[in-house]
């Protein structure tokens, strides 16, 4: 696809703005070059800008990830590479994209902010995906199509296959928002961007690395692309302290509770089948279980009474009185099926 024609020209002509850090890159003993103040007051190295590139962590994500260095991003969350692709590829006021409800909110907001169309195509009944239908809702003006697999709340996957189909038969971006890919059994397709120049794979630090307060998200994506979100992001995105502290982590292999969570999420999955008050427990390859009960906003309300808060999705399309579940450690678990079972008394 020729990702090109369908960059805004204010972002094609775009200067983008060039840091002291930016402008010297070699080694040299004395910086006067960025009015930081001379003195490191507290020990930790924070009187200097960060790395605007995120050299040495992008380095170590590549190692880990096998994906070349210059077809990874690195933004503040996930929410900062989805701000920045409206940005580049829509025009406010003009152009559209297509989300597929029910799904992440943060799509619809950002295009919302971003004053773009959002054009809503349903996942089937079955939460599958309804591919032939999007591409005929993809026209013109509509620039990128989300996809979030595992889909937060419904919690499956979608095939590659129709993935791969939504790159070939549109001329829009495909988004494959993968925040919770590390807890399923389906194959990440981050490595489809070597092959589709039009495709971004998002992923997070936030969920399986335990790491939501440091605000790290990952976009895989062409090298054209990368380019773009390079040009366009704030120059210092990403802060030393969450630099440092996820190459740290990821140098260390520190201790990961994947496998517990997984064993957790089938035990509550088991134990939610055989309480009254729960009426279908949906499959799950994520970290969280969606449920259908009678009525999401009582159960909701009395769980809240007892100190449980889950996420109720019932204004969702397809999620009529469900409830979205996170796996929590065995005690917080135990805790809601008590309240559950005694909810259903
Ligand atoms: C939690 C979540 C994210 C993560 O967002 P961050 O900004 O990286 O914390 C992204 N996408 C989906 C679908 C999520 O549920």
């Amino acid at each position: 696809m020729d990702i090109q024609n369908i960059v805004r020209e204010n972002i094609k002509n775009l200067k983008p703005y060039s840091s002291a850090r930016d402008e010297f890159k070699g080694t040299a003993k004395v910086f006067l070059d960025a009015n930081e103040n001379p003195v490191d007051v507290y020990g930790d190295g924070l009187n200097r800008y960060p790395r605007p590139l995120q050299d040495r962590l992008k380095q170590k994500i590549s190692d880990i990830k096998q994906i070349p260095f210059e077809n990874i991003f690195l933004g503040n969350g996930s929410d900062e590479p989805i701000d920045l692709l409206f940005r580049i590829f829509c025009r406010p006021g003009v152009d559209s994209v297509i989300t597929m409800p029910p799904t992440y909110g943060m799509y619809e907001v950002s295009a919302n902010i971003n004053d773009v169309g959002v054009k809503n195509v349903l996942l089937n009944k079955d939460f599958t995906i309804d591919v032939d239908a999007i591409i005929s809702e993809a026209d013109d003006e509509t620039k990128m199509i989300f996809v979030c697999s595992p889909n937060n709340p419904t919690g499956n996957c979608f095939s590659k296959e129709s993935i791969i189909k939504l790159l070939e038969n549109t001329n829009c971006i495909v988004i494959v928002d993968e925040a919770y890919i590390d807890f399923a059994e389906c194959e990440s397709v981050k490595s489809l961007v070597l092959e589709y120049n039009n495709l971004v794979v998002l992923q997070t630090f936030s969920k399986a690395w335990a790491l939501a307060g440091a605000r790290l998200g990952v976009a895989y994506s062409s090298t054209e692309i990368i380019d773009y979100l390079n040009k366009v992001k704030a120059p210092y995105n990403i802060n030393s302290l969450t630099q440092q502290r996820v190459y740290e982590v990821l140098s260390k292999n520190m201790h990961n509770n994947l496998s517990q969570i997984k064993i957790e999420r089938k035990r509550l999955q088991n134990e939610l089948k055989s309480i009254d008050c729960i009426e279908t427990v949906f499959e799950s390859e994520a970290n969280f279980i969606l449920v259908k009960t009678q009525d999401a906003s009582k159960l909701y309300d009395y769980l809240v009474s007892e100190g449980v808060v889950v996420r109720n999705r019932t204004t969702q399309p397809r999620c009529e009185n469900c409830i979205r579940i996170s796996v929590g450690t065995t005690e917080e678990n135990n805790k809601l099926l008590e309240e559950l079972k005694r909810y259903s008394m």
